[in-house]
């Protein structure tokens, strides 16, 4: 097994960004050389039982034999090929399951190359379509607070301006509007309230709105809130009698995670444009998707562009459209929505002990998601350490210490995860 070594740690310290990371003494990374299953193999020999499916991306775990023989197998006869202008069998077959997947009026596929631009892809398919039917007013958007969509100029726009970790941008931002984050939980009894500021906004600046964007269910980086599926039903309907546009970003929650296919389905809508990424490689590669109507692909190839304004280097790289056709036939293959409520059961089970602790202010589950939201920030270079002690692998940000295995994980690796983290968390602040 490689070993890296001191040296080779320093350099990434003095010279290597990782992601929201500082250039004056930042702590050191943990060195990874190998991963196989839910586990990661640190260099010097001990393993962690990986909570964070590397960011919601690993849903069939690390190494995966099929991906790794899809991968081999796409390399050897052709790793990439511009797509302008050519195609090929990987980015078919990955278009043509993307389409069965998702709802009937979902056909057009734009492949992108992260979920950042697969944002970017959605946010210009809205302004687009308006313009195409001769309202450019029509260009600003409207979003819910407490949400996150990436870290491009686009995606940043509608961020939640202050949890959205891009609170240094706003001045150059394009102001868009932002309605209050739905206060009702999941399983909440419904309050009218809860839409009516987002309702008025959206009646009274419709003629300057081209879409709503959300994140359908689950607000992930932005807090890890679950919220009704009757807000997201209500904003459904405001979109309609508004003639707004609904992009659902499903980069996170997409292929089962939150315990549907995908969120929207909590809700049973669909939306108008729909973005995918994250687990859509099983965590392989970067690559990500957004889907439109026919409507809106052919409103705006008649517009006076004649066609869509995008078009990435590495678009439908076959490649990782390859490993993304097989994981998304496992993902179909397996019995993913029994497998995924066991690991709810599992982990509203073993985090609930939590909810005993003084530092602790919320314990809260939805399909493989896992949180526990603390009363103060945590500090991750003196948390970090105590999962590693108990052969974990938990990044928590802000005061949510959060878990989203890979739908791999078996009972008794999880039940050590859950039991772990409350462990830590009890160390580190009791
Ligand atoms: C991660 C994420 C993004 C951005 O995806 P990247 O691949 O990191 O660019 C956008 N929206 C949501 C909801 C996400 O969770």
């Amino acid at each position: 097994m490689s070993q890296i070594s001191a040296e080779q740690i320093a350099f990434d310290q003095q010279h290597i960004w990782h992601p929201y990371s500082s250039m004056i003494n930042p702590p050191p990374a943990y060195p990874v050389v190998s991963a196989s299953g839910v586990r990661l193999t640190l260099s010097d020999g001990r393993e962690l039982i990986d909570g964070m499916a590397s960011w919601w991306s690993v849903i069939h775990g690390y190494g995966n034999p099929a991906l790794n023989d899809a991968a081999h197998q796409q390399i050897d006869r052709m790793s990439h090929v511009m797509f302008g202008g050519l195609t090929h069998e990987p980015a078919i077959e990955l278009s043509r399951k993307l389409v069965e997947l998702t709802a009937p009026p979902l056909q057009k596929v734009f492949i992108a190359d992260s979920g950042s631009v697969a944002v970017e892809v959605a946010l210009k398919m809205a302004i687009q379509y308006w313009h195409a039917r001769g309202q450019a007013s029509k260009h600003k958007l409207i979003t819910i607070r407490n949400g996150y969509h990436g870290d491009t100029f686009g995606a940043m726009s509608v961020c939640d301006p202050v949890n959205g970790m891009h609170e240094i941008f706003t001045g150059i931002l394009p102001k868009h509007f932002f309605a209050p984050a739905p206060q009702c939980g999941f399983a909440d009894s419904w309050n009218p309230e809860d839409i009516a500021e987002l309702s008025a906004m959206m009646e009274q600046h419709q003629d300057e709105i081209a879409a709503l964007i959300l994140e359908p269910i689950v607000q992930g980086a932005g807090g890890m809130r679950f919220y009704s599926p009757e807000y997201l039903r209500q904003a459904r309907e405001l979109c309609d009698r508004f003639n707004i546009l609904l992009i659902a970003d499903e980069i996170a929650t997409g292929f089962g995670r939150s315990g549907e296919l995908f969120a929207c389905d909590h809700a049973g809508i669909v939306p108008d444009i729909l973005c995918l990424g994250k687990a859509l490689t099983g965590g392989y590669m970067t690559l990500a998707a957004t889907l439109t109507t026919t409507e809106i692909g052919e409103t705006i190839s008649r517009g006076g562009a004649g066609c869509f304004m995008h078009g990435p280097t590495f678009m439908g790289n076959p490649l990782a459209c390859a490993v993304a056709n097989t994981s998304l036939q496992l993902l179909i293959d397996s019995d993913w929505r029994s497998n995924v409520q066991r690991i709810e059961a599992g982990l509203k089970a073993g985090l609930a002990p939590a909810r005993e602790l003084d530092s602790v202010a919320e314990v809260r589950c939805l399909g493989a998601i896992g949180v526990i939201e603390m009363k103060e920030p945590v500090v991750n270079s003196e948390i970090q350490p105590l999962f590693i002690e108990r052969g974990l692998w938990v990044r928590p940000f802000g005061k949510l210490v959060y878990v989203m295995p890979p739908y791999v994980m078996n009972d008794d690796d999880l039940s050590q995860l859950t039991t772990g983290m409350v462990d830590a968390i009890k160390t580190y602040r009791g």
